[in-house]
């Protein structure tokens, strides 16, 4: 018999968890006079986010981003629509409201985001009151250079985006964003354990039961993809590629080596590992068969990881290249 797991720590009545299956990541909803989101889950999800929210708390006045990827600010555009106001790190707010096409990684990853505008950028250190509570803001680079942590000091909450879970740590892209990105997360995973707090909120999975022993393990993690870059970057992969089957309910078996030959990621990739695209596209595709990672079934490849269905209109949202000027919303 295996041993009873450990209950989660007591979180206080005025936060509602929402641990959600990918595509979405996990969401906390904050409440009180203004009622706030950290996170906002995939785009084909941000109907059930927003009425979620509304239904439990009211009007969302503040949608608060860990960091720009597509499962964490998908419901940004809708939530907005309704009149929310978003707030983000610094280096994300700027880059968002220049358009740049590297917004969110989402051309880059292949992985769909409705557009939206930053209306308070965040720096290291800046009070938000979210709810009825007052939060500090944490940059905590490393899995995007962007990410940030929110830190509730009475009740010692952590709010740690993709920084680590109860079962790894955030990728890093070595290719976007420097071969400094891996270091530069073991140093914002040592700046969150040093703060000891009581519940860790990590946007994938359970909550740790025990804080302590989540920090070691993931500062464990974290070190070998810094002493180890050839694996870091087959990590990424191999997350890259497992979402991307997730969101279009799998590829045809047949097609997705050409799918992964025409990626970005899996181009930088492929230099980084010395090996052509197509080799590791082969590579990647029978490495993950191999692990049990991703199933052949009715011809098409899937995740393995548990997830929910996308439905594929949803995925039809320009890449930020093509979205409106910020002053165009509406
Ligand atoms: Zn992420």
């Amino acid at each position: 018999m295996s041993p009873r797991p450990s209950p989660a720590p007591e979180l206080p009545s005025w936060v509602t968890w929402w641990q959600r299956p990918f595509p979405d990541a996990n969401t906390l909803l904050l409440h009180g006079r203004q009622p706030a989101l950290v996170d906002s889950g995939f785009v084909g999800s941000a109907a059930a986010t927003a009425d979620w929210a509304r239904e439990r708390a009211g009007a969302v006045g503040l949608v608060v981003n860990t960091h720009w990827h597509s499962d964490h600010v998908g419901g940004n555009a809708l939530l907005q629509a309704r009149g929310a106001a978003v707030a983000a790190g610094a280096p994300e707010a700027e880059a968002i409201a220049r358009r740049d096409p590297g917004c969110c990684a989402a051309e880059y990853l292949d992985q769909p985001v409705a557009p939206y505008t930053v209306d308070v950028p965040l720096d290291d250190g800046r009070i938000l009151r979210l709810g009825d509570a007052d939060w500090e803001v944490v940059r905590t680079p490393g899995h995007t250079p962007g990410h940030l942590a929110l830190w509730q000091p009475e009740e010692r909450l952590l709010v740690v985006g993709d920084a680590l879970s109860d079962y790894d740590v955030g990728w890093v892209n070595l290719a976007l964003d420097g071969p400094e990105a891996a270091a530069t997360a073991l140093a914002s995973l040592k700046r969150m354990a040093d703060l000891a707090p009581r519940v860790i909120l990590p946007s994938h999975g359970a909550i740790p039961a025990d804080p302590e022993q989540a920090f070691a393990t993931a500062l464990r993690r974290a070190r070998r993809l810094v002493d180890d870059p050839h694996g870091a970057v087959w990590y990424g992969a191999r997350r890259i590629f497992a979402f991307a089957l997730m969101i279009r309910g799998g590829i045809p078996a047949g097609e997705a080596e050409s799918y992964l030959h025409a990626r970005a990621w899996l181009t930088d990739a492929a230099r980084l590992l010395g090996r052509s695209p197509e080799e590791l596209a082969a590579e990647l595709v029978t490495t993950m068969l191999g692990s049990g990672a991703i199933v052949l079934r009715d011809g098409r490849l899937h995740a393995s990881a548990e997830h929910g269905a996308t439905a594929p209109e949803s995925l039809r949202v320009p890449y930020p290249r093509a979205w409106p000027p910020p002053g165009a919303r509406g």
